[in-house]
């Protein structure tokens, strides 16, 4: 099965030298606190709990599950005390106030720990990463009183939060959102409904729970426009701030799933519970986006680490494994045969899945920046400055959400097919990651969600491709400072090519969906692709241009250590950013192919 190994050295070449970390740092003003010596010492411990504490519990929380006994939830062995591990080490107050008890580091700190530990057990993550949704929406949208009585506790981990949207008859079109929440006298409400599928909603891991809940006010506008967001503790909380009567908001059942075992996704009945309103009435919705770009960012960190924790698995399988002979002569005479690694078509898979981790790694580094920076505007109170950066990140999401879970899914279902038969067979820990990561797709908005919200919201309503044509001049510029440099020009000339097509894409959009409106929905999963490939393809050239640089003027690695990443950029010029042009041909089909049959004519027999 995989060890999971923090790839630190990768890390390190992003952070220090693809995205100048340090001086991003001095722009922030928490940034001073992000020395190089506290980063060193935040990569060092998260990669000693993850490699260490989670990666051990990883196989033994799937085979073992959660365990559901009459409204308590039990994690599996072992899971309790990593918990306990990880408020000790102090790393969910990582980036949040001091004021709090937090450590006031920027967020990208945060989501690089995250990606650590979403690679060494994804269901353990998904306990602080709900915690950090929660802390993120009470931290923009709370009073001064719910901050002060939720935050200490939930920035030291001795509490955890949860996201409560879906319920049974709608997970995507939140507007039917059924849940009620009655005003109470005293100014707080009780809430009558069931909600579904609550990662975290209900466990053993800390002492409350504490519930942001979507509900409908009885007086409510029908639709999105009526839903309100209400804080729902599980325990109440005394005047001291300790824990005290139980709430009646109560866990029916968890599923019975196909990956992310250890993470319990309960059914919560809130069976007359108090709650109390965040932010305005009936702009519900609104506030909870905070949480679901969090979470959706989040998500996003799901693919990388999935493809990153398959490579892991299938490299020292490739190396091992002896099959054949290598079309170009015998590379392992001695042997019986020769190692699969040397076969072009088991380099392709095991570069496919390379690619999509670090090239996946850079885009979520570099969109923590921007989350940083969004972060920073809005702890100075700065409005405007938070919604510019917002906006930024905003047409990054999708893309990230959308793009990267796809790839993050089809790089772990190669890590089995390098294993051959054996990838299939439980014992060797690759299929899990397969179930593990399947769920990426679907939650937080699934891919075609992802694709309504880039091409028909950021890119098409909001912004009239303008969103396009700001990034495409941002990687032209790239372009033309590299132009001259013989080893980038194949890379800048792609870039290019894609640049000019993008925009083209979108224009052509923007006309056709005048006339056909179904076209948005029709195209927007291969525009979304597209997109994805196009960054992806920026970011591979960023890091090549740095590799080449550091090759000839030295840097802190081997040169090796550049040339591989000039190797795996032009493999992923070469191999992958060709699958841009087949979703270029498919997205400007007409909406025709795919809403001319029937619905009744889709099968004759049943
Ligand atoms: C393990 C797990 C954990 C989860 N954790 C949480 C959680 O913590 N909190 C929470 O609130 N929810 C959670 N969810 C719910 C999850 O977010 C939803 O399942 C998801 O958003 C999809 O909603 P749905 O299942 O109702 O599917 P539906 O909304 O019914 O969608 C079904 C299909 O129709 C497509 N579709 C729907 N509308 C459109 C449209 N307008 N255009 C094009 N296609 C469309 C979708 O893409 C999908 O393919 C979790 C789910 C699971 C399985």
């Amino acid at each position: 099965m995989p060890t999971y190994k923090a790839p630190l050295r990768d890390v390190r070449f992003l952070m220090n030298d693809v995205l100048d970390y340090p001086a991003h740092f001095k722009t922030l003003s928490n940034g001073e606190l992000a020395d190089a010596d506290t980063v060193d010492m935040i990569l060092e411990g998260a990669a000693d709990l993850c490699e260490n504490v989670l990666a051990p519990l990883y196989q033994s929380g799937d085979d073992e599950g959660c365990h559901f006994d009459n409204g308590t939830v039990t994690t599996p062995k072992g899971y309790k005390e990593a918990y306990d591990q990880y408020v000790q080490g102090g790393w969910q107050g990582l980036s949040y106030p001091e004021e709090f008890g937090g450590q006031g580091l920027p967020m990208s700190l945060n989501l690089i720990k995250s990606e650590m530990m979403g690679t060494a057990n994804w269901s353990f993550t998904m306990y602080p990463g709900l915690s950090a949704g929660c802390m993120n929406t009470i931290l923009q949208f709370g009073t001064d009183e719910q901050k002060n009585t939720y935050m200490p506790n939930l920035t030291l981990g001795t509490w955890s939060g949860t996201m409560c949207l879906t319920e049974p008859q709608c997970g995507t079109d939140l507007g039917q959102v059924k849940t009620r929440a009655e005003p109470q006298a005293d100014g707080t409400y009780k809430l009558f409904g069931t909600k579904i599928f609550i990662s975290a909603g209900e466990h053993d891991l800390t002492e409350n729970i504490i519930h942001i809940v979507l509900a409908r006010l009885p007086d409510a506008p029908k639709g999105t426009k009526g839903i309100s967001l209400f804080i729902v503790p599980k325990f109440f909380i005394n005047e001291d701030g300790s824990v005290g009567e139980r709430n009646p908001v109560f866990c029916g059942s968890i599923e019975h799933k196909m990956g992310i075992k250890a993470s319990a996704t309960a059914v919560l009945n809130f069976d007359g519970a108090t709650g109390y309103l965040i932010g305005k009435v009936h702009e519900g919705l609104h506030a909870m986006f905070t949480f679901m770009n969090t979470a959706r960012i989040g998500t996003a960190v799901e693919g990388v680490a999935h493809a990153e924790l398959s490579f892991q698995g299938a490299l020292p399988y490739a190396k091992e494994r002896m099959s054949m002979r290598a079309l170009s002569g015998k590379k392992d005479p001695e042997k019986v045969a020769d190692a699969i690694i040397h076969h072009a078509d088991v380099r392709r898979m095991l570069l496919t899945q390379k690619a999509v981790a670090e090239g996946g790694r850079a885009m979520i580094y570099h969109a923590a920046q921007l989350a940083d920076k969004m972060t920073d505007n809005l702890l100075k109170g700065d409005q405007a400055g938070h919604d510019y950066w917002d906006d930024k990140l905003g047409f990054f999401t999708p893309i990230l959400k959308g793009f990267l879970t796809e790839l993050g899914l089809e790089a772990s279902n190669l890590g089995i097919q390098v294993y051959g038969g054996h990838g299939y067979i439980k014992e060797w820990g690759m299929e899990q990651i397969v179930r593990d990561a399947r769920i990426s797709t679907l939650y937080e908005g699934t891919t075609g969600v992802q694709a309504l919200d880039l091409l028909g919201r950021k890119v098409l309503l909001s912004s009239k491709g303008k969103v396009v044509r700001d990034y495409t001049a941002e990687i032209l510029k790239f372009c033309s400072r590299h132009a001259r440099n013989k080893q980038m020009r194949r890379f800048v000339w792609d870039l290019t090519k894609v640049c000019a097509q993008w925009n083209t894409l979108t224009i052509r959009l923007m006309l056709t969906a005048r006339k056909d409106r179904d076209i948005v929905s029709s195209a927007s999963v291969d525009y979304l692709m597209y997109s994805g490939y196009a960054m992806m393809a920026y970011f591979w050239a960023q890091m090549a241009a740095v590799a080449l640089e550091k090759i000839e003027n030295g840097g802190t690695e081997v040169p090796e250590f550049y040339q591989a990443k000039v190797q795996v950029a032009e493999f992923y010029f070469d191999r992958l950013l060709p699958r841009a042009s087949g979703h270029a041909e498919a997205l400007v089909s007409p909406s025709r192919t795919l809403t001319q049959l029937a619905p009744e004519h889709f099968s004759f027999d049943y």
